[in-house]
């Protein structure tokens, strides 16, 4: 007979309200899988194509997590289509680019899966019926470059396309799926240490289910701002582009059952976006990453007054870098109206809205001096003086020594605009420690036993260390999730 309990000092009291909870009994052999993201939908796909009986439980009335915003891309190295271009790729390769990129941060181990078995899992999902974009393979022009095209996209480029592949293999396989929708898992039951199911609110009220495995797929904690305040005070003023499940529920409740994170103390902020006074959440269309790429002639001040990197670079590493180094993770995009007039008008701002921000006179403002524009902003009004005159003297000399812009202007024609841009998360780094089999890690070095976790709930930083590679926010999740379902579906039962 197998009775539920905590693993925590446990009254009787609570004993015999838990025994009466959940009910004695044996622990069905199923594996539960909670979330419907990426991570989700590789898990289920992966215990079900495994034989196991799978209990999904999504917390979202749909299921598909951040694919709902998400863009497709994919990096793989040593595919069919790389070897039909003629581009010569291999692991090690990619292994090395991902830690040139992480700075060799990650936890090796899991690296080294996510580079293995990319081909392996791109190719699954071309043979079921994913339609690759021409232009794959490629090198991804928005994020730090690999050293060879590896980036792929679904013809439509959306991270959803992944799920599609994935429901329509799991159709054959539905009698041993049964789906909850609407449902959130507020706790994981535990017996002797070992993780035996979990504890739910949805429709019907307050249920409890058991099972012999059970697969966090939960995603990151993007939209918890209080969190994020809370553990990550360096962090608190980055904005945020995530979907509000994204609250690390997941990482909360494996640190309540034992398990250890790791990388909590990180948080990528991708350059930029422009938010709403007191807002933390904002949208695609405020992003100001454009401006690397699609204008010349900007210049991007701290909030000291100074400048911290080559606004043009082709590497948006250094970007990222030199971002989490200034205070508040927050900069002012200024260029003067020379600039609007060389790259061909206010039409090609590599940001929507302008207008509609200058009038509202919060994240854009405009200014007949480039005192005033820092006063308007509440910059030191002499440090930015003293990097406008450098700036301007550079650009005589036809130099950057500081920097190495290529193309460097003069800030000097008025008047004068400046945008506020707020480092942006799109995932989370932090998150639950897991080994390549996907068992969750405790604190004190062992698995516990029924827990495993994959996608974002693990942390980026986990697989790809301090730094983003493109294509490492998408494939992880589906390398991982596969095999967190399918170790889960061979775990003994109870
Ligand atoms: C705007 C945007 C664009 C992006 N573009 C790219 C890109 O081009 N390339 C790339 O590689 N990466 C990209 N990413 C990152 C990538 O999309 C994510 O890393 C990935 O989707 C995470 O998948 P996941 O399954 O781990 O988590 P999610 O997709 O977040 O899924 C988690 C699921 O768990 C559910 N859940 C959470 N808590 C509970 C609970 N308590 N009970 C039940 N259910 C719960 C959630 O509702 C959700 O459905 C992007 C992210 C964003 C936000």
């Amino acid at each position: 007979m197998f009775r539920v309990v905590r693993t925590a000092a446990i009254s009787a009291a609570l004993l015999l309200a838990l025994s009466g909870c959940v009910g004695d009994g044996k622990v069905p052999d199923r594996v539960i899988v909670v979330g419907s993201g990426l991570a989700g939908h590789a898990a289920a796909w992966a215990a079900l194509d495994a034989g196991s009986e799978v209990l999904w439980i999504e917390k979202n009335k749909d299921l598909g997590g951040s694919t709902a915003i998400a863009t497709g891309t994919f990096s793989a190295a040593g595919t069919r289509l790389q070897k039909a271009k003629g581009i010569e790729d291999s692991v090690e390769l990619f292994a090395k680019d991902l830690n040139r990129i992480g700075k060799g941060k990650a936890d090796q181990d899991l690296l080294m899966l996510y580079a293995t078995k990319s081909a392996e899992v791109w190719e699954w999902f071309v043979d079921h019926g994913l339609e690759p974009s021409p232009q794959s393979p490629f090198i991804d022009p928005v994020h730090s470059p690999y050293s060879v095209p590896r980036t792929n996209t679904p013809v439509k480029n959306s991270a959803a396309e992944y799920c599609k592949v994935l429901q329509a293999a799991m159709k054959p396989l539905e009698a041993k799926l049964t789906v909850l929708k609407s449902t959130r898992v507020t706790d994981l039951i535990q017996y002797k240490g070992a993780v035996v199911g979990v504890k739910t609110q949805g429709p019907e009220g307050e249920k409890d289910y058991l099972g012999k495995a059970v697969i966090l797929a939960t995603g990151g904690f993007g939209s918890n701002f209080d969190l994020i305040a809370s553990r990550l005070p360096k962090y608190a003023q980055l904005r945020s582009v995530t979907m509000p499940h994204a609250v690390g529920d997941g990482i909360l409740m494996a640190e309540k059952a034992g398990a250890r994170l790791v990388h909590m103390d990180y948080l990528v902020g991708y350059f930029g976006a422009i938010a709403e006074e007191g807002k933390k959440a904002t949208g695609f269309g405020s992003l100001t990453s454009g401006f690397a790429e699609r204008w010349k002639g900007d210049v991007w001040l701290s909030l000291e007054g100074k400048r911290f990197v080559n606004e043009d670079g082709d590497d948006e590493d250094p970007r990222e870098t030199a971002l989490d180094a200034i205070p508040e993770q927050t900069a002012i995009i200024v260029f003067d109206q020379a600039a609007v007039d060389r790259n061909g008008g206010f039409s090609k701002l590599p940001v929507r809205g302008f207008d509609q921000w200058l009038a509202k006179g919060y994240g854009v403002k405009k200014a007949d001096t480039v005192e005033g524009l820092a006063e308007a902003f509440g910059l030191p009004v002499d440090a930015v003086r003293a990097t406008i005159d450098q700036v301007n003297a550079d650009a005589a000399a036809g130099t950057d020594p500081r920097f190495g812009k290529k193309e460097n202007y003069p800030v000097s024609t008025p008047p004068f605009y400046g945008i506020k841009s707020y480092g942006t998360i799109f995932m989370t780094q932090g998150g639950v420690k897991t080994n390549t089999r996907m068992e969750v890690i405790s604190t004190e070095g062992k698995p516990i036993r029924g827990l495993y976790a994959a996608g974002e709930v693990q942390g980026t930083a986990q697989w790809g260390g301090l730094g983003y590679a493109g294509g490492s926010g998408n494939t992880p999740p589906l390398v991982f999730g596969m095999e967190a379902g399918r170790n889960a579906a061979r775990a003994p039962g109870y």
